[in-house]
């Protein structure tokens, strides 16, 4: 027998979008229960960095970062263009500050650092700035979940307990075999892993700790969330949506939403079946890093109850790595460190392997359509790269782990002739092409694609390699080739929403009671990515939005909503404690 409950608001999904969405309509005074499909909680939030990237934000000015309103909206628009309207970046960039005012100012987890010269993705655009907008959120003592902790979704990588280390501390720890600053941090990572173990702390960081901040603050706000209670449908009467259908626990349920559901479940990055139907070029459900639950689910009950979809043929792409054993590997900094390029089948660059991730991987696809190989694209590498950085976690100087060769998703060879031999690419071009980036890197300037002339792509690169830290020569065997896939961090393609997360139809009217945000909505990045935390950040502000757009409707939806309001229970909970289940 199906049980009901009754809420003002309904939020589906517990990632960034969802739980902000959800603290915010506590917040406002609302009743409101979040619903997750998975057994833990935080989606690819947790997975994530953590990035998160909201111009003008409180703790980007408490740092002196000289931003304004008017120089983020004069970025956004040459970064995002026409494409996305210009109603709903100005809602972003207004309501972003606020929402960190507001939240912080109610919960005491509240708590992030700037993440101090992660330059904008195109610094160089109108409004761009190089010291970067973005933020993460302050490491946190995993004891303050207490039995809540193993429900935290787990990253894709993770460490050995008890060492936890921040967005900028991983931009040292890269350079740990070149500058004083990567060896200090590593000291202090070490130090602080020491400290934690004798203290008994269990340090979360990055993704995890913002899902660990958001969670708490769920729970110190009394808002039910139930796990393991995947939505099934929208509920809808005379076009307005009332509630959802959903199983708790494996027994069906109707919750009514006496004011609205917020549709944040993630985007559709495991569903290899709207991947194919929506994006053009090779398509692979094992080389996405999102959220295994993450199947588009949110998305086609928001098209069933009349939404239009928007942006569904791109994703937040990266070039990543395959990994025999489990998820792919993101390639965040690799491509910027110097003495590694990337080539296509033909053996040639064809992209300043240094740009943002999305960039990169649009260029893959669109040259693949041209009609060239270049998936998976070729990471080649000499041995002097492999003697300075870490490379897919693995520390400098140490052997590339057998399973990868193994797999042959990395080759090596002495030379490259004998590497381009191995992966079929044709040796006179690929020496050519070694040959003729050498020689930009001898002299710091790559005269065809620019690489290491933006501020983002030298954030990641060796500063002390100069005049270019991007560019240096390969030259030294062993010689290395790695596969590159199309990889992403979750689709961003969605349902489409207005300025304040409703949903909109086919004929951009919104639909009563319907809202969405993060990956569940088509994205106010639109096909570009603006900086790091680019996804998390608007995914928290539209759920900000959508809480307060539900808070401030004086009236229930629809008339048939509010006499239904009326037959139901308020706020009637499953028998397990909220948030314990
Ligand atoms: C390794 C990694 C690193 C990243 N780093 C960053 C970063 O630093 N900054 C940044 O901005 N972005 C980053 N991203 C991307 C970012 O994490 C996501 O784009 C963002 O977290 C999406 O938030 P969301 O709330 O929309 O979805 P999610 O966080 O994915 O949450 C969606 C939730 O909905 C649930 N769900 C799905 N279907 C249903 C259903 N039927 N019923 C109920 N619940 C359902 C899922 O289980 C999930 O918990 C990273 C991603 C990964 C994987």
């Amino acid at each position: 027998m199906t049980q009901e409950f009754e809420f003002d608001v309904v939020v589906v999904g517990s990632g960034a979008a969802g739980m902000t969405a959800a603290l915010t309509a506590a917040y406002r005074g609302l009743s409101v229960t979040l619903i997750e499909k998975s057994r833990s909680f935080g989606g690819s939030t947790a997975r994530s960095g953590g990035g998160i990237w909201i111009p003008n934000n409180p703790v980007l000015q408490a740092a002196g970062v000289p931003d304004s309103p008017e120089l983020a909206r004069t970025y956004l628009k040459a970064v995002v263009g026409e494409r996305v309207p210009e109603e709903k970046q100005r809602a972003f960039l207004d309501h972003g500050p606020e929402m960190m005012r507001y939240i912080g100012a109610r919960s005491k987890y509240w708590q992030f650092v700037y993440d101090r010269g992660y330059s904008d993705y195109h610094p160089e655009f109108p409004g761009g700035l190089a010291q970067g907008r973005s933020i993460e959120p302050a490491p946190i003592d995993g004891r303050l979940l207490g039995g809540d902790l193993h429900k935290i979704n787990q990253p894709t990588m993770s460490g050995p307990k008890g060492i936890a280390f921040t967005v900028s501390d991983f931009h040292d720890l890269n350079m740990i075999a070149r500058t004083w600053a990567g060896k200090r941090t590593a000291m202090k990572v070490g130090a602080q892993a020491v400290a934690n173990k004798l203290r008994g702390r269990l340090p979360l960081s990055l993704g995890k700790a913002l899902a660990a901040r958001l969670w708490l603050s769920l729970r110190d706000a009394g808002v039910p969330v139930w796990l393991n209670t995947p939505l099934t449908e929208l509920v809808t009467e005379a076009g307005a949506v009332v509630g959802v259908r959903a199983e708790h626990q494996g027994v069906p349920v109707l919750i009514k939403a006496r004011r609205g559901v917020v549709l944040a479940a993630g985007g559709f990055e495991h569903n290899l079946e709207m991947r194919e139907q929506y994006i053009s070029g090779p398509q692979s459900t094992d080389w996405t890093v999102g959220a295994t639950e993450n199947v588009g689910e949110g998305i086609v009950a928001g098209q069933k109850a009349g939404g239009a979809v928007d942006l569904m043929d791109d994703a937040w792409w990266g070039p990543s790595v395959r990994n025999p054993e489990g998820p792919p590997f993101f390639c965040l900094a690799e491509r910027a460190q110097p003495g590694g390029i990337m080539v296509n089948h033909a053996g040639q660059r064809f992209v300043n392997e240094s740009a943002p991730y999305v960039n990169v991987v649009h260029t893959m696809y669109e040259q693949q359509a041209a009609g060239v190989d270049h998936i998976p694209a070729y990471f080649i590498m000499d041995q002097t790269f492999r003697d300075r950085y870490l490379f897919l976690g693995n520390f400098p100087k140490r052997p590339i782990p057998q399973k990868y060769l193994d797999a042959g998703i990395i080759t090596q060879a002495d030379t490259l002739e004998q590497l381009a031999n191995k992966i079929g690419v044709p040796a006179a071009t690929l020496a050519a092409t070694v040959q003729r980036f050498n020689a930009f890197a001898r002299s710091g300037r790559d005269e065809d694609y620019g690489r290491g002339d933006s501020a983002y792509d030298r954030y990641y690169g060796d500063p002390t390699v100069q005049p270019n830290p991007c560019l240096a020569p390969l030259e030294r065997g062993p010689f290395y080739a790695v596969e590159m896939v199309p990889g992403d961090l979750g689709t961003k393609g969605g349902l489409c929403t207005d300025e304040y997360a409703r949903v909109l139809d086919e004929q951009n009217a919104p639909i009563a009671g319907l809202y969405a945000a993060g990956n569940n909505s088509a994205s106010v990045m639109g096909n570009d990515y603006a900086g790091a935390g680019a996804t998390i950040g608007p995914a928290m502000v539209f759920g900000y939005i959508a809480a307060n757009h539900l808070a401030d409707a004086r009236e229930p939806q629809t008339a048939a909503a509010a006499s239904a309001s009326k037959r139901a229970t308020n706020g009637r909970k499953p028998a397990a404690r909220a948030g314990q289940e």
